[in-house]
């Protein structure tokens, strides 16, 4: 059995090394984060030579994803180690480090923070675990009741449910690292808190100013960014993918709304032909235990039933206690959930016009391989992993097999749902192309006689998006 949803792990000090790299790509990692909230650029640097020099080695293609901190909103440093705030008590957040020096009154960055919010706003520190009702502004300062308390440490996230609190797109930080992901060359990067399409406008330009070519995935993550059907779309269509980023997304719009949000998210990303990562707490009880609770195996069966690409672990694989574990864990998670008959075959976009020649052929592909007797699998030949993106919109059973001569696209194809990348040059003859496309699928042992292959290429080698051509071959044996 082939798994099609990928696994993006976060890289830490749990699982930095080269020794760990290579068990978690044995246990079926895809995608490897690197989150720029935390670390210094050197031991970025450092550690995408490892992800790199350990996948040559092992001949498997896996992406780095950068992921820039954004504008979060925080508290400041507090005046001592944590305070602890109790249910029904009083506290204040002000914008003037002066008077923040009590047990009481709290340091926020933030200078709009009093012109931002309201008597009777709920205000949420640490992802949530600790809940504020604003009982009034009042110059720099903004009064609050401990509605849910808790220890409160130094420079823990400051959300508001409904959103509205928003700081310019990128900091001075995200240029640094957006330098940094671009001399790493890194695969993806994931831009945090765009509340809208022309968030993302900074980062392109940067990215333009650099000559660079890397994909954007747009971490979906504040409340204004799903107040509507509209500035969604626009940014997922800005986006070359997306993340459903549940830490701040929950705590922005609430858990039960996000049920909701999530499957809405993943289908629009589809529909796209946008990748799509689920992210955030999948098997976070496994930082410290070896094995998941059966709500978590739910969680990402789940995901990937609602037609995730991949399912992400953040503290899990950073920090956690069993980083190899967890990963065989959401494997067999996935796994499971993709026995279900819901995942093996699709009416996906039936009734709808196709707009591209590109993507008739891949649509008609794996309509194909879904419906015809003894296929095992699809074989796309592909330039810029575009068709392969657009097959693997659909649900199917059967592989991909996107195979590219650049290290690049193979590299990106990680991500896809049901795409095994493959580095190959195949260029020794058009009439060849086909038949050692088949017989290095074969060479695998995935093939007996008699079973059918689906290809798809270009005529045109050397542009991407240019596939026009759909063959089936069989295998002779
Ligand atoms: P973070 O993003 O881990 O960088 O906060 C993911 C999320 O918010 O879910
Ligand atoms: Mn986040």
């Amino acid at each position: 059995m082939v798994r099609r949803t990928k696994i993006v792990a976060t890289i830490g000090p749990a699982s930095g090394s080269a020794e760990m790299i290579a068990r978690l790509l044995d246990k079926g990692v895809n995608v490897f984060r690197l989150n720029f909230s935390h670390g210094s650029a050197d031991g970025h640097r450092e550690q995408a030579s490892i992800i790199r020099a350990v996948c040559a080695d092992k001949k498997i293609n896996a992406a780095i994803l950068g992921d820039l901190q954004g504008p979060k909103i925080r508290i400041g440093d507090l005046h001592k180690e944590s305070l602890t705030l109790l249910d029904g008590g009083d506290i204040t957040l002000t914008i003037d480090d002066s008077k923040a020096k009590t047990d009481n009154c709290v340091s926020v960055g933030y200078k709009a923070l009093p012109g931002s919010v309201a008597a009777g706003d709920t205000l949420l520190l640490d992802d949530g675990l600790i809940q504020l009702t604003v009982s009034g502004v009042e110059g720099d300062d903004v009064h609050c009741k401990i509605k849910v308390g808790g220890e409160l440490k130094s420079r823990k996230g400051l959300n508001r449910l409904g959103g509205g609190l928003s700081a310019p797109a990128i900091t001075e930080k995200d240029v640094a690292d957006i330098e940094l992901a671009v001399e790493l060359k890194l695969d993806f990067l994931a831009v945090s808190f765009p509340s809208c399409a022309d968030d993302l406008i900074p980062v392109k330009d940067k990215l333009a100013a650099l000559n660079a070519n890397i994909n954007i995935i747009s971490k979906i993550e504040r409340a204004e960014a799903v107040a509507s059907d509209d500035t969604l779309n626009a940014l997922i269509a800005a986006s070359d993918g997306v993340m459903v980023a549940r830490g701040d997304l929950g705590v922005e719009i609430g858990d039960a709304q996000l049920i909701g949000v999530q499957k809405k998210i993943i289908r629009q990303a589809r529909r796209a032909n946008k990748p799509v990562i689920t992210a955030t707490q999948m098997m976070e009880s496994m930082i410290h235990s070896p094995v998941p609770t059966r709500a978590e195996v739910f969680d990402v069966a789940n995901a990937v039933l609602d037609g995730t690409d991949a399912v992400m672990l953040s503290a899990e694989t950073a920090t956690g206690k069993h980083p190899t574990k967890v990963v065989a864990a959401m494997a067999d998670a996935c796994l499971g959930a993709e026995q279900h008959p819901e995942t093996r075959t699709s009416r996906y976009r039936i009734d709808k016009m196709i707009e591209t020649t590109n993507e008739s052929i891949a649509l008609s592909a794996i309509y194909a391989a879904n419906h015809l007797e003894n296929v095992r699998a699809s074989i796309c030949l592909t330039e810029s992993g575009e068709t392969a993106l657009i097959m693997s919109r659909l649900s199917s059973s059967l592989p991909i097999y996107g195979m590219s001569r650049h290290q690049q696209t193979c590299q990106r194809m990680a991500l896809y749902r049901g795409v095994v990348p493959i580095l190959v040059d195949l260029n020794d003859g058009e009439d060849n192309v086909y038949h050692n496309a088949m017989m290095t699928i074969a060479d695998t042992g995935a093939l007996q006689a008699g079973d059918r292959v689906i290809i798809t290429c270009g005529d045109i080698r050397g542009s991407g998006g240019m596939t026009n051509t759909l063959k089936i071959l069989e295998y002779p044996g």
